[in-house]
């Protein structure tokens, strides 16, 4: 069923700036300022930024901030991703922090490698496919979103270590300063935050800790007023001083596992917030996984994406593959958007059937990151008809032209969260992180005394298998990691980084990176421009998901003759990227609306960002 158009509210500035970007008269801010008091700092969000020095794109301006006074400061790619990961978690607690999971992508100027960080949440070790089962029957969603049950073992503050002990040059307690004086002094609250909150207030209240730092008096915080987190502030302290093992070994660690274990609901309220087996030894037993991105070529560039427990890499990578048949810079607008509905939605198939968690899984990564394995899906399109979906795999182990293998494998239900920043700095080193607590909000569980929300990142496990009777590669299991779309994504031409992208979003992350970059690369667009296009996401699904620029364009009338069924979706994704330009200079990339717009940043601006 189709849904009535939404309101989409855009705030002034960002108006005025999305006009200045198309008229090409954009001038940056000086939006890199250094501390402030918050409120000072808001107006200098803009969503491009060009300079030198290096750069940082994300949602949010104090949050950029954060990253640009570590590069100023000398600091590197790495150090300032991390400065900026951790201002989110003040400033955007509900999508990301150290009570959650990521994955992180690295380019080393100096090595010209390719590295990447799964610091995905895992499951406990007690548990098993049955999980989410209570007398063979699953948990109903709602219920398993808060709740214990749901809580994996945070891979955040785990990734930020890990990241720094390899290719950092500050240490934590470094780089945590600007988010813990942020979370200690307050951030201003904006109507995104406001409606994040209010979105999420029923059960907000529920939760004392959870109320009583982001429910002052109460209510969601008025627009314009300061938030403030000592509690989260006191924490990163304790990270600056004792490492992460506070929170792996430590007190920290210890208040988590009582949370879940026992989650602290208001006694005056009904809700029944299920526990999670979650234990000490969970937390001693983590460890993120260091290992090779994915890679494919496409037009010349090399595309670097994360591998399983993700599905980012491999499947925005099938799916250029197959678009790689097709020449989409000469493509009218209408075959060029069935086109990419079409390898989207191929891609899903794929995917749904064979990623899981590696440790437990056999993922085909190489077949499904292959050119041949692409070649022989792309014969499935054709610009006279629609695919069917859900629509079969094929066996990217033993490719067949057109040929599927096996019951479809629907898209399970993913929620649209999550936030994501991209870094480059003067040397050159590139950083791409997504990070998530899943849903907005999380498991709207706060650790009392601590200042941060849990996930609820285990609801990405399949409850029951997606096609029943099919192996479905994405049960929980102990210590699994359940399926990921976070696709963080480095572009590198002859070795070098020509640009970087993610975006928050669940599984539409992955058609949002694959719309960006074609709208980069084969659209010829500026990446703010390509970042800013309306998004289309179709993802093994009956109906392709539309935003407001293209349900209400004749476009959506063409596609629909050609047997396309569309739903509405206000907003996909919130991107941020960062570009090089040939002369050395830095783009930083940001929405202009959605999300209310992001925040990018460069240490030294210098001339416009480059136009059609
Ligand atoms: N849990 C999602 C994932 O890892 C991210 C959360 C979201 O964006 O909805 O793919």
């Amino acid at each position: 069923m189709a849904l009535a158009r939404p309101t989409i509210h855009r705030s002034l500035p960002v108006l005025a700036a999305t006009a200045a970007l198309v008229a090409g008269t954009l001038t940056v801010p000086a939006a890199a300022a250094g501390p402030g008091p918050a409120a000072a700092r808001a107006p200098g969000k803009a969503p491009v930024a060009v300079g030198h020095g290096g750069a940082v794109a994300s949602v949010d301006a104090d949050a950029s901030a954060a990253g640009i006074e570590v590069l100023r400061k000398g600091g590197n790619a790495v150090d300032a991703a991390v400065a900026t990961a951790a201002a989110l978690g003040v400033t955007e607690p509900y999508s990301g922090g150290i009570g959650g999971g990521g994955y992180l992508v690295y380019y080393d100027a100096k090595t010209r490698n390719v590295s990447t960080i799964d610091g995905r949440e895992r499951a406990p070790l007690s548990a098993t496919k049955d999980l989410f089962l209570e007398k063979g029957r699953p948990v109903p969603f709602a219920d398993a979103v808060t709740s214990g049950l749901s809580v994996g073992t945070p891979g955040v503050p785990a990734t930020w270590d890990t990241a720094l002990r390899a290719w950092g040059s500050r240490s934590l307690g470094d780089v945590l300063k600007p988010a813990q004086k942020l979370a200690r002094d307050g951030f201003t609250v904006d109507a995104t935050f406001r409606k994040q909150t209010a979105d999420n207030e029923a059960r907000f209240k529920d939760f004392p800790a959870t109320a009583k730092l982001f429910l002052p008096g109460g209510k969601p915080p008025a627009v314009g007023s300061t938030l403030k987190n000592p509690d989260l502030a006191r924490t990163y302290g304790l990270l600056a001083r004792q490492g992460v093992d506070a929170i792996y070994r430590g007190a920290v660690g210890r208040d988590i596992v009582r949370t879940v274990r026992k989650p602290p609901v208001d006694p005056a309220s009904h809700r029944v917030a299920r526990p999670g087996d979650l234990t000490e030894r969970d937390l001693r037993a983590y460890g993120v996984r260091k290992q090779a991105p994915t890679r494919v070529a496409y037009r010349g560039l090399d595309v670097y994406g994360v591998a399983p427990s993700s599905s980012g890499g491999t499947t925005v990578g099938e799916a250029l593959n197959i678009l790689e048949n097709s020449d989409l810079k000469r493509l009218d607008r209408t075959t060029y958007l069935h086109r990419y509905i079409e390898a989207s939605r191929i891609a899903f198939a794929d995917r749904n059937r064979w990623v899981g968690d590696p440790a437990f899984e056999k993922v085909p990564v190489d077949g499904l990151t292959s050119q041949r394995f692409a070649d022989s899906r792309a014969c499935l399109i054709k610009d006279g008809a629609v695919l069917t979906s859900p629509l079969p795999p094929g066996d990217p182990r033993h490719p067949k032209p057109c040929a599927h293998r096996g019951a479809a494998a629907p898209t399970p239900y993913e929620g649209e969260h999550t936030t994501h920043l991209t870094v480059a700095d003067k040397w050159g080193n590139v950083v791409a992180y997504t990070l998530t607590i899943e849903q907005t909000g999380g498991s709207g569980i706060t650790v009392p005394g601590r200042g941060f929300l849990l996930n609820n990142e285990l609801t990405d496990f399949s409850f029951t298998p997606v096609s029943p009777g099919v192996h479905d590669p994405n049960l929980p299991g102990p210590g699994k990691r359940p399926r990921s779309s976070l696709s963080p994504t480095i572009v590198l031409k002859d070795g070098r980084p020509a640009f970087a992208l993610g975006s928050p979003g669940g599984s539409t992350i992955i058609t949002t990176v694959l719309q960006t970059l074609l709208n980069h690369v084969d659209r010829g667009m500026p990446l703010v421009e390509a970042i800013a296009a309306p998004r289309a996401s179709q993802r093994n699904a009956a109906a392709t998901e539309l935003e407001p620029g293209l349900w209400d364009s004749p476009l959506r009338g063409r596609l629909e003759a050609k047997g396309h069924v569309f739903k509405a979706n206000p907003e996909i994704g919130a991107a941020t990227g960062v570009q090089r330009l040939p002369d050395g200079r830095w783009v930083a990339a940001a929405e202009t609306s959605r999300r209310g717009g992001g925040s990018a940043m460069v240490v030294r601006p210098a001339g416009k960002p480059p136009v059609r």
